[in-house]
């Protein structure tokens, strides 16, 4: 364990979800001190009960649009708003929840970060991009999206969120962070997640056929959450409060994936297709040229290794239970 954020406070919310669980382990490792809040709309308890093995973390279970616990006599150096269901499954069946925690969790969180006189960082999304027309996405793109449709309660909410941000960073001076995170993967994602990577690794583990939606021609760019994570501290340590497309550019179609997910674990599982859901952007990849000019931030774990990692999870998970 390093001291590197040694003394440090991060206020963590949505500390029970995939993503936000590793970036809360990765300031504990690293001697910070870390508090947590989540509601459990889709993140796990097991995700606290690991973060809870450290000393230095604490956890507060509450839904943040409804309000923030007292941390009045907390000093708080960071605040991390990492709090958003975000699976395309989560769109139909909790729209209103994401849209207010996007909202009003937002302002709740970027007014504790301006009291506290801490500093903001929002988890964007690739997802203000839209159906994009501009191939690799950069960060000057304002985006193709249908306000309305069955996306929009997770991609207008995430823009909401951006606006905001940017808006208590111009009006009151608060020091703030954007980040546009482009598809991760990796260990401790639900096997129902309902993602594409969740989805084929467990189907390919059990010898089950592959879902590929439509033809399977759309593309993604796949990121091992343990290269999210470094791009997200290096933009949150930088000095730049515009938004950082944060990923991992490596593009892949879907039925290749699907394919070298089958190879990779060796598995008998075949390819069937089922229908594809309305509003799917057809091709997704960042440019991270801004990112790695900025900072020393580069892509580590390739696919196949990040593939063996996350399938090994799901091979310890399915023998637990
Ligand atoms: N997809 C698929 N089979 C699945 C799950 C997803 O073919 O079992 C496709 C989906 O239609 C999309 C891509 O994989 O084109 C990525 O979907 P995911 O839900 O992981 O996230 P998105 O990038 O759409 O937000």
């Amino acid at each position: 364990m390093s001291q590197e954020f040694a003394g440090k406070t991060f206020l963590i919310a949505g500390a029970a979800g995939f993503v936000p669980g590793h970036v809360a382990q990765f300031y504990l490792e690293r001697g910070a001190r870390v508090i947590g809040l989540d509601n459990f709309i889709t993140g796990t308890r097991e995700t606290i009960e690991i973060l809870s093995a450290y000393p230095n973390f604490t956890f507060y279970e509450q839904n943040i649009y409804e309000g923030l616990p007292d941390l009045s006599d907390e000093k708080i150096d960071y605040v991390l708003s990492l709090a958003s269901p975000a699976s395309p499954i989560d769109f139909s069946r909790i729209p209103l929840e994401i849209m207010r925690v996007n909202s009003e969790g937002t302002r709740l969180l970027l007014e504790l970060t301006k009291d506290k006189k801490a500093r903001f960082l929002e988890a964007s999304t690739s997802e203000v991009y839209g159906d994009p027309e501009i191939h690799p996405q950069v960060e000057t793109y304002w985006g193709n999206v249908n306000c309305n449709g069955p996306r929009s309660c997770y991609d207008e909410a995430k823009r909401f969120a951006e606006a905001i941000t940017m808006s208590y960073h111009r009006r009151y001076g608060v020091d703030t962070r954007i980040i546009r995170i482009f598809n991760t993967y990796g260990p401790r994602m639900r096997p129902n997640d309902g993602r594409v990577i969740p989805n084929f690794i467990n189907q390919a583990l059990r010898n089950e056929p592959l879902t590929v939606y439509g033809e399977g021609t759309q593309t993604r760019s796949f990121c091992f959450v343990d290269d999210l994570v470094r791009g997200i501290n290096a933009v949150l340590m930088s000095d730049d409060p515009t938004p950082f497309n944060v990923g991992n550019p490596e593009e892949y179609t879907i039925i290749d994936a699907a394919k070298i997910i089958i190879k990779a674990l060796g598995s008998k599982s075949t390819i069937i297709h089922k229908e594809l859901p309305e509003d799917d952007p057809k091709q997704r990849r960042p440019n991270i040229s801004k990112l790695t000019g900025a900072t020393d931030y580069r892509p580590q774990v390739s696919f196949a290794e990040g593939l063996q990692k996350t399938a090994e999870y799901f091979r310890n998970l399915s023998l637990r239970s």
